[in-house]
C-alpha cells in the first residue's frame, strides 16, 4: 500500500493522537530502518527507546516465531513457558529478593506500582495516602499515571483525573524534606527524565529521597520505563545512585519491540497483592516473556567490541556527548549512556523540530522536545560510525543555517 494510502485511511479511521511523519518505513535491521523506495536511515530514537537491541534482533525474531507458533495464548490462571525464567532474570538483575508482576506497557505498570503501593500503605501505613512524584516527570497516559506524570498541563482537559499525588521540584532537597512525611505512602521518580528531554537527578538528591523514604516509612519507586534494561549503561538507571528502590517499573525495551511491562518489588511488599487484586487478561503472556527472556538474555550474556553490552553503551554515550558539546550551537549536553539529550543555544534561527526534520531527510531520526531540546534514544548497539555520521550531519545542518 502507498504511503498516500496509508495516510489517507489513518486521517480518516484513525484517531489524530500523534502527529506523523510522511515517511513510509516498510523494514528495519539493526541501527538501519529503510523506506518504500529502499532509502536508509539510522534509527536514533529506536521506536520510543524500545529496540534496544536494534531492529530485527535475530534472537527475539526466532523466539517469537516459535512461541507463537506453539501457543500464542493462554490466561492467567495457568503456568506458562518463559515467564518464571524471566521473572527470576529481572529479578537478579534488580539486585534484591522480589517479584514480578507482567503488565503490557509503561503507563500499566506504573498503574501496577502505584496499585502495590496503596494497599501496602492500607495495611502498614494506614494514615498516608499520598504519593508524591517530580514536577516535569511523565508516567504514562492512564488517568492514574496522567495524574501522577509532573505536567499538570497533561491532565487538566481529563479532570476529574485520580486524587493522591503531590507534585514536588526536582533537585530541590529543601521541598523535598518538607513535603515528605506521615501522610505520604510512596514516592516515584525517574532518576532520568526523558520525556521532558533527559534531565538527570543530582546524586545528592536522590540519595537524600532514599534517606528520607527510610526515614518515614515511604516506599521508593522508580520508573525505569525508559531507562532501564541497559538503557544508561547499568541494567537499570537507579544502579548509578547508591540508593534502594522498593519497586521499579519496566516496558518499552524489556521486549525489544514486543509489548510488555513488568512491576519488580521487594518480597516483602510484592506480597502485599494477592489472588483477586490485580491482573490483565494479556500480562506475562507466553509470546511476550519468549520476547523478552530472548532480551534480558542476550543483553546480560552479549559482547560488542569484545566489551560487555553496559560497557559498549557506556563508553559510547560519552563519545557521543563529548561529540555532541564540540559543536557550536549545542549546549547542555546531558544523560547517561545512550540516553542522551541536549539544547540548541539558537531556537529561535534553528528550531528542534526545524532540526528533527532535516535530519529526518538527510536519514537520521532523532526526537524533538519542545522548541529547544533534542532527545537521542538509539538502539543499545549502535557504533562509533553512526554517531559520526550523526555528528557530521547535525553539524552540516547547523553550519548552513
Ligand atoms: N514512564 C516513562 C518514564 C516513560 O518514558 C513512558 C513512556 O514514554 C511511560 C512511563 C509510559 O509508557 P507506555 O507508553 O508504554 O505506557
Amino acid at each position: 500500500m502507498s504511503l498516500v494510502s496509508k495516510q489517507l485511511l489513518d486521517n480518516q479511521y484513525v484517531m489524530n493522537t500523534f502527529a506523523r511523519k510522511p515517511v513510509d518505513f516498510v523494514r528495519g535491521q539493526g541501527m538501519s530502518l529503510f523506506d518504500s523506495d529502499g532509502k536508509e536511515y539510522f534509527d536514533f530514537l529506536s521506536g520510543i527507546g524500545v529496540l534496544n537491541l536494534g531492529h530485527c534482533n535475530e534472537g527475539v525474531v526466532e523466539a517469537i516465531c516459535e512461541q507463537v507458533s506453539k501457543l500464542a495464548h493462554v490466561s492467567n490462571y495457568f503456568h506458562v513457558e518463559h515467564r518464571g525464567e524471566l521473572a527470576q532474570q529481572l529479578v537478579e538483575l534488580y539486585g534484591y529478593a522480589g517479584k514480578v508482576f507482567f503488565a503490557n506497557s509503561g503507563a500499566e505498570a506504573n498503574e501496577g506500582a502505584i496499585k502495590l503501593a496503596r494497599k501496602w500503605g492500607h495495611e502498614h501505613k494506614p494514615e498516608a495516602t499520598t504519593i508524591l512524584t517530580l514536577g516535569q516527570s511523565f508516567h504514562g497516559r492512564t488517568l492514574a499515571t496522567v495524574a501522577a506524570t509532573g505536567q499538570p498541563d497533561r491532565a487538566v482537559p481529563f479532570a476529574p483525573v485520580m486524587p493522591g499525588f503531590k507534585h514536588i521540584t526536582l533537585n530541590d532537597i529543601d521541598e523535598l524534606e518538607q513535603t515528605m512525611g506521615s501522610d505520604t505512602v510512596a514516592i516515584l521518580i525517574e532518576v532520568i527524565q526523558g520525556e521532558s528531554g533527559v534531565w538527570p537527578a543530582a546524586y545528592s538528591y536522590v540519595e537524600r529521597i532514599d534517606q528520607l523514604c527510610a526515614e518515614h516509612n515511604v516506599l521508593l519507586i522508580v520508573d525505569e520505563v525508559q531507562s532501564g534494561m541497559y538503557r544508561t549503561g547499568r541494567a537499570f538507571g537507579f544502579q548509578h545512585y547508591d540508593i534502594q528502590p522498593d519497586i521499579i517499573t519496566l516496558a518499552k525495551g524489556l521486549g525489544n519491540g514486543y509489548p510488555i511491562g513488568a512491576v519488580i518489588a521487594r518480597d516483602e511488599i510484592a506480597d502485599t497483592f494477592q489472588p483477586g487484586d490485580h491482573g490483565s487478561t494479556f500480562g506475562g503472556g507466553p509470546v511476550a516473556c519468549a520476547a523478552a527472556l530472548a532480551t534480558v538474555q542476550q543483553m546480560r550474556t552479549m559482547s560488542i567490541e569484545g566489551v560487555s553490552l553496559a560497557q559498549h553503551v557506556e563508553s559510547l554515550g560519552e563519545y557521543a556527548r563529548e561529540q555532541l558539546a564540540g559543536i557550536s550551537g549545542i549546549e547542555s549536553v546531558r544523560g547517561e549512556g545512550l540516553m542522551i539529550g541536549f539544547s540548541l543555544a539558537n531556537s529561535d534561527a534553528l528550531s528542534a523540530s526545524a532540526l528533527a526534520d532535516a535530519l529526518l531527510e538527510t536519514g537520521f531520526i532523532v526526537n524533538a522536545i519542545g522548541q529547544e531540546h533534542i532527545r537521542l534514544l538509539p538502539p543499545l548497539v549502535c557504533r562509533k560510525s553512526h554517531i559520526d555520521a550523526l555528528i557530521g550531519a547535525i553539524y552540516a545542518i547547523i553550519a548552513t543555517e
